[in-house]
């Protein structure tokens, strides 16, 4: 008991001198751990999944791995690195991939070489998109994370990290509206590169795939250190881990997994010379163990579905197969897993091995773009075709209609679900879905229709029972 009493009275004693420690950065907190006793590590905020800036001094000048992404932020790091490191001679950045909250600060190392992969530039100059409809998007984003914080209690930890996020979006919003550039690396690689930094040694390699086609990781032998960027993490610091997030194939970024698994293959056989990794943002970390079992898990993927493939094995079967639950049940509850990414990184390991598109990706695309009946129904034919040239799946096509449905076009969602019911008319969620579409563009009685045949389907349908009942009870129903 008496222990116990000293230990709180510890902690709090810790806790005050935390406080009376503690720097703002932009109205955030500044962190600031040392890595040893000439690397440090800095990021902002106790809640957000900011990134992690990794700064190491050498016997030519200060190397820097990452920026968080906003000028005016980084600006302010960069002074406290040169403090914590007891100088200033900064000689290197090196973007570890091309996503804006790393390589959005690059401005402030202009006066350095910056090194990236060479697919950085190209990933930075697609981001973005138009400035007004960026800004629309954050404002929008804006109001509802302030609606949302109006009705958490004051002092809860989501009411403290809402707070955090509206405080990153005001520098945020101010970067975007200033006229600063984007600046791309100015040292580009394809593979590995080393950089020798005299007594220091920056050993760059390739990743490529998964989290981005720009991914690399930082091997730095001196100091035991492997920065491994986003790629991935086995522990989440907080319930909010933001881009470490999702191990998964992601969709619209190339991949050439043969490539990734040689590529971390080279770099885990190092591990002895690895004391620690360190993931991209502070709030994850990354044990040896945790990349190996990610990594076989994506090999055993590619050899499976290939022999799968070859052996003329199909979609649904491979799909069935290749469960997180089933096949890999020690992963299923492991950070960045879910049916769902597993679902996306099997999905884009078969469109890889058979050279098959995704049918709903294509759909979408064309719908979107207004295509006639004529363009859908070649997407359609190619269903029954001997070489296909897309793989269909059901709950892919109805995922994309769903997006329709949350960008507010009701039509479009409509057509599409339509094309999901005419490819899986065995399927009750298809008709359920489609019920929902056509409610939302009022047209009740087709909706009914399709609500009755998805019961009809399947008589546990709760969502189609309470939506029929919901329309028979509402004012004016006429079915
Ligand atoms: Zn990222």
């Amino acid at each position: 008991m008496k222990r116990t009493s000293w230990l709180v009275v510890a902690c709090a004693a810790l806790l005050v001198a935390a406080g009376a420690a503690a720097e703002d950065v932009a109205g955030l907190p500044l962190h600031v751990q040392k890595l040893d006793p000439t690397a440090v590590r800095v990021w902002i905020g106790d809640h957000i999944s900011s990134t992690a800036t990794v700064a190491i001094a050498t016997g030519k000048g200060i190397v820097v791995v990452d920026t968080l992404g906003n000028p005016r932020i980084d600006a302010q790091l960069r002074k406290v690195i040169a403090r914590e490191l007891g100088r200033s001679d900064f000689a290197m950045l090196i973007i570890t991939h091309e996503h804006g909250d790393h390589t959005g600060g690059n401005a402030v190392y202009a006066d350095c070489p910056i090194v990236g992969h060479e697919l950085v530039a190209a990933g930075m100059a697609a981001q973005g998109g138009d400035r007004e409809e960026v800004l629309a998007w954050h404002d929008r984003r804006v109001g509802e994370i302030k609606a949302e914080l109006a009705k958490e209690p004051a002092g809860s930890p989501k009411a403290a990290r809402m707070k955090e996020e509206l405080a990153l979006d005001r520098v945020g919003r101010e970067a975007l509206t200033s006229d600063a550039k984007k600046v791309p690396p100015t040292k580009t690689f394809a593979d590995r590169l080393t950089l020798d930094m005299g007594d220091t040694t920056f050993e760059l390699t390739y990743i490529g795939g998964m989290h981005s086609a720009s991914d690399i990781a930082v091997l730095v032998p001196e100091h035991g250190l492997l920065l491994t960027g986003d790629t991935m993490a086995d522990r989440w610091l907080t319930d909010t881990p933001g881009c470490l997030a999702s191990f998964m194939a992601r969709g619209g970024v190339q991949h050439d997994f043969p490539l990734w698994l040689d590529n971390w293959g080279r770099l885990l056989a190092r591990k002895d010379q690895i004391k620690r990794l360190v993931p991209g943002h502070w709030n994850g970390e990354l044990s040896i163990q945790g990349a190996e079992a990610r990594v076989s898990y994506v090999r055993t993927l590619w050899d499976g579905i290939s022999e799968a493939v070859a052996a003329g094995k199909s979609m649904d079967e491979v799909m069935v197969a290749y469960r997180l639950e089933t096949r890999f049940p020690e992963l299923a509850k492991s950070p960045g897993f879910s049916e769902r990414n597993n679902f996306m990184t099997v999905s884009e390991l078969w469109s890889v091995i058979t050279k098959q598109e995704s049918a709903a990706g294509k759909l979408y695309e064309l719908i979107a773009q207004g295509a006639g009946e004529e363009a859908i129904r070649q997407v359609v034919a190619e269903r029954g075709a001997k070489q296909p040239k897309y793989y269909f799946l059901e709950v892919e096509l109805n995922a994309q209609a769903y997006r329709f449905l949350q960008e507010e076009k009701v039509k479009e969602a409509t057509a599409l679900f339509r094309v999901n019911v005419e490819l899986f008319p065995a399927s009750w969620n298809v008709y359920d879905s489609l019920g929902e579409a056509l409610l939302k563009a009022g047209d009740v009685p087709g909706a009914v229709g399709m609500y009755e045949k998805s019961v009809e389907l399947n008589p546990n349908n709760q969502n189609g029972k309470d939506a029929l009942a919901r329309i028979r009870t509402a004012p004016h129903a006429t079915t």
